[in-house]
């Protein structure tokens, strides 16, 4: 690089902390880089040979399209080249250096907290600087149609530089030179890059050259003549003349092909073997481990496919984040590579499986936007789905891979069940959950119904933010008694996956926590039901009455056992788990949550001696009243999931029954403590016997 046309830049400060992280962590699996340059090399040529297809003279500046691998011991470099779509100068500054990417910061996350380490890099999007674990200066010559050949050159430390480039021409494609560090040459090892290209690289779809010395011993005399002469002559001569042979080793250079490019999903799945799927996968896929399962098929009639999908062993770090597009199946026509983040091909909700799929009967030259409302495509994709949950099937069939494929995935297919109508019942399925009779293990739909009590009807299940929370949940206890099983739905997303679920195998599936339970009862305990209801009409009136429009009713429970009470919502409104996510978010939209926050029903139970108590007091009219059903009110609140209002109301409520179990004279107070009890709070008769404290205790 010459003069002023030298530009220079700085790294942005994140990439500049990965690549100190890459240069000075001891790592020896350094291998990985390769996989990574060759998989760019192998995106380049992708996307060069998708503009070719509508416009075919892109490739006029350079028609083959190859990888090509140089090790040079003399020079201690190895250079790698592609005739793919190459940088212009501005994609050299933006792509190499400056403009931070998503996984770059999350990398270096969890490099440092041990959960990935450097052979994971292709992941995170910044698999070029893999570069660094055995270069310690790289140099990037680039060439794309739209500009000049520029060249970008760092060897670390925070800085690289950017220049026209003078040197050999590459018609199109990038050629990475790595200066290899002294400890490194073994890189340069003609056997040593066989063997990994075979191990990471095989199936890339575009022949791979190395090139090779190979050692030949020729005659030296008889070279020239051969050079002169036709092939029949020099056989000939090799016959005749045996005395004037003069032997010399003469080195030279043969390009040898090191991949095969024929695609595994075009060969008879039963002479594809494991590990060719393994490599495939990791080839597709980025990915460091081996995928969990596959599934090879092809679809014949009307309309023809083939395709390859895998499932992997786990999520990837950002499997959510919605903005980035996952590019995890890939579309084929006629095995032309068409594009990679085919959104069309499968639902958000199965982003995870991997894969190609491809067809015989798309167009050439269809384009993102045409796709969108090919017919073909439709049918493609509703078939994908389906394989997709048949593969899932094979795996719930080993506990143990469903049990990694559940904790991985579990998400998605509840996701699924929200969104995808057609194969909700098929998703239901495969859903897993503990139950206040799995113990530690999970248990699906349909174990559960096989468990249901004779007459029972419905399934009943909680949400709740954990299965402590939920298990020793006040809703759980009086059914649990009554010999039913519970399912404990835990994770934010049951709460939408149950909404759209509604029912199991004929079983509606019944929250514990709302109104609407219908429990069996016998006809002794119907008559105690109306007994009950006599005897509390008072009381309910008056609990109504002091907490007005906190509650929308207030009724006898039939579902508790050692609890007073709690509060149950509507049929068809939010749960208290639900009130608590959207809470969560209600930052971003306030004025959702009270709209859709759910009325609640006040339910007490009639065998609580609490209550029992409160009964024969209700018509007394007393502060003291008023005070217990606010406070039993609040409590139940808390145990129902929900959270309080107005806390410190609460605690001074509390407080004040402390001091007088305490028989502490509400006189004697400092003026401190006064203070805490706000005014609105209903005050505590001094003559309050101890008797009642023992009660609320
Ligand atoms: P990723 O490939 O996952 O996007 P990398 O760090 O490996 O991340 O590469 C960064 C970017 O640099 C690529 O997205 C691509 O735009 C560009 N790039 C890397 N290698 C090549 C190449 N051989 N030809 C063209 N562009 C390349």
């Amino acid at each position: 690089m010459s003069g002023q046309e030298v530009e220079r830049f700085t790294f942005q400060a994140e990439i500049n902390q990965l690549m100190s992280l890459i240069i000075n962590t001891f790592y020896s699996n350094k291998e990985v880089f390769l996989r990574e340059l060759i998989s760019n090399a192998s995106d380049a040529l992708d996307k060069i040979r998708f503009q070719s297809l509508t416009d075919p003279s892109v490739l006029e500046s350079k028609p083959e399209l190859e990888i090509k691998i140089i090790p040079d011991k003399v020079n201690k470099t190895l250079t790698l080249i592609d005739s793919g779509i190459g940088m212009t100068k501005s994609d050299m500054v933006k792509n190499l250096g400056t403009i931070a990417r998503s996984g770059t910061k999350n990398f270096m996350e969890q490099l440092q907290s041990g959960s990935a380490d450097i052979s994971m890099i292709g992941q995170f999007g910044v698999g070029f600087y893999s570069a660094y674990l055995v270069a310690d200066t790289v140099i990037v010559h680039s060439k794309n149609n739209d500009d000049e050949q520029y060249i970008w050159e760092s060897s670390a430390g925070g800085e690289f530089t950017v220049a026209l480039d003078h040197g050999e021409p590459l018609g199109r494609g990038t050629k990475i030179v790595l200066h290899m560090k002294e400890d490194q040459l073994d890189y340069l090892d003609e056997a040593k890059i066989k063997g990994l290209i075979k191990k990471h690289s095989e199936f890339i779809q575009y022949p791979i050259s190395l090139l090779t010395i190979k050692e030949k011993e020729v005659e030296e005399d008889k070279e020239e003549k051969v050079a002169e002469e036709s092939t029949d002559a020099k056989i000939e001569e090799v016959e005749d003349e045996p005395k004037e042979k003069t032997k010399k080793k003469v080195e030279e250079k043969e390009w040898e092909l090191l991949n095969k490019t024929k695609p595994i999903w075009t060969r008879n799945p039963s002479e594809v073997s494991k590990e060719d799927y393994n490599a495939f996968y990791k080839s597709i896929s980025n990915d460091w481990e081996e995928p969990l399962a596959v599934k090879h098929f092809s679809v014949e009639g009307q309309l023809e496919f083939k395709a390859v999908i895998f499932v992997p062993k786990r999520a990837p770090f950002d499997l959510f984040e919605s903005k980035k597009k996952h590019n995890n199946i890939k579309l084929y026509v006629k095995r032309v590579f068409i594009m990679d983040n085919c959104q069309d091909l499968i639902p958000e909700y199965l982003n995870f499986v991997r894969g190609i799929v491809d067809s015989e009967d798309l167009p050439l030259n269809i384009s993102r936007e045409t796709l969108q409302q090919n017919k073909i495509l439709t049918v493609i994709r509703k078939n994908l789905v389906k394989r997709c949950l048949e593969l899932f099937g094979e795996i719930a069939e080993n506990a143990e891979d469903f049990k990694k494929f559940y904790e991985a995935f579990s998400k998605n297919l509840k996701l699924g069940i929200h969104e995808d109508t057609q194969n909700r019942e098929k998703l239901a399925d495969l859903l897993r959950y503990q139950t206040s009779k799995s113990g530690d293990e999970l248990s699906s739909f349909k174990e559960y119904v096989a468990r249901m009590k004779e007459n029972q009807k419905d399934i009943y299940f909680i949400t709740g933010e954990s299965k402590k929370a939920v298990e020793n949940s006040p809703f759980v206890e009086g059914i649990k008694k009554k010999g039913y099983e519970v399912i404990y739905m835990c994770d934010p997303i049951d709460e939408y996956a149950v909404q759209q679920l509604k029912e199991y195998d004929g079983h509606k599936l019944v929250s514990i926590t709302k109104e609407g339970l219908t429990l069996d009862e016998t006809e002794e305990e119907k008559k105690k039901a109306e007994q009950d209801k006599t005897a509390n009409e008072a009381l309910l009136k008056e609990v109504k009455e002091v907490l007005g429009d906190k509650v929308e009713k207030v009724t006898l429970s039939n579902r508790l056992l050692n609890s007073p009470c709690v509060l149950v919502t509507s049929e068809f409104g939010w749960s208290a788990n639900m009130e608590r996510i959207m809470k969560a978010q209600a930052l971003r939209d306030s004025s959702m949550s009270t709209y859709m926050s759910s009325k609640k029903t006040f339910e007490l139970n009639p065998d609580h001696p609490i209550v029992q108590e409160l009964r024969k007091r209700c018509t007394e009219k007393s502060k003291t009243f008023k005070d217990f059903v606010y406070l039993l009110y609040e409590t139940a609140l808390l145990s129902s999931g929900f959270t309080l209002d107005e806390p410190s109301s609460f605690a001074s409520r509390i407080h004040r029954m402390i001091k007088l179990g305490l028989s502490i004279d509400d006189n004697n107070t400092s003026a401190a403590e006064e203070t805490t009890a706000s005014d609105d709070v209903p005050p505590l008769q001094e003559d309050n016997e101890t008797s009642q404290m023992e009660q609320v205790d």
